[in-house]
């Protein structure tokens, strides 16, 4: 008996020094990554300080899940680095009741980084595997304001539209005219737009009056939005 409850201690021990080193790593983050780059938005930075990021990489990826890069997470596909995720939602300029559209699940992390913050997030993704595994990994996290779907995201959501504001995390060819259509007046969609694998444009899209304005970012290297055929 005293063996077992030594053992379990250990267990117990390792796993909780397991978690404030995430945590430590997670604050270093946010201060030096994001932060020190200008992101002052409190609720952002909440978001970026609560959501366990170790959680939405691979297992053996967890050791990098706190750097200053993207990392893989299978199928050819990455979780963005966390500056990107960062700037991408502070830009949308969300509010509480927001409901926003995420194309591109992958993982999940944006999407549970946008639900700390808004009432609603609807996100699709055309990988399977992925959106399967990230609706699971979100459930288990108990994030019940996210719907994830599978499909080619270019569609956007139509049934749950119109929204407050629309993320694209990989990069598009064009701004998809439906998504367009799906933002509601005076919102906000944030896109990145030029060819795959090169170098691309991030854009902010407002759209007012039911007219749209456009305004270049920053350059930017997401992997492709693909199309179902
Ligand atoms: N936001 C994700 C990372 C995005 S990587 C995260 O936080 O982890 C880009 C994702 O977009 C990939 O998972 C890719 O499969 C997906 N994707 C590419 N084309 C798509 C499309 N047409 N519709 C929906 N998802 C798409």
């Amino acid at each position: 008996m005293k063996e077992l409850v030594c053992i379990l201690s250990i267990v117990f021990a390792i796993d909780f020094q397991g978690n404030d080193d995430y945590e430590v790593a997670r604050k270093r983050m946010v201060s030096t990554q994001i932060k020190m780059r200008g992101i002052h938005d409190t609720a952002t930075l909440a978001a970026m300080l609560s959501v366990p990021r170790h959680k939405f990489v691979p297992a053996d990826l967890t050791h990098l899940a706190y750097r200053d890069r993207p990392v893989r997470i299978g199928y050819g596909q990455t979780i963005s680095q966390p500056y990107m995720v960062a700037f991408m939602t502070e830009i949308l300029q969300l509010e509480k009741d927001f409901k926003v559209l995420e194309i591109g699940t992958g993982s999940g992390y944006q999407a549970a980084i946008l639900a700390e913050i808004v009432d609603s997030v609807y996100t699709l993704e055309i990988i399977t595997a992925l959106g399967t595994a990230a609706k699971k990994r979100l459930e288990d996290m108990d994030y019940d304001n996210i719907s994830v779907k599978n499909t080619d995201g270019y569609f956007g959501w139509k049934e749950k539209g119109p929204f407050d504001a629309i993320i694209v995390t990989a990069a598009a060819e064009h701004v998809p005219p439906p998504l367009l259509a799906q933002l509601k007046d005076g919102g906000r969609m944030i896109i990145p737009v030029g060819s795959p694998f090169m170098i691309q444009q991030l854009l902010l899209v407002e759209k007012e009056d039911n007219r749209t304005k456009t305004k270049n970012l920053m350059f930017v290297r997401f992997v492709p939005l693909t199309r179902s055929d």
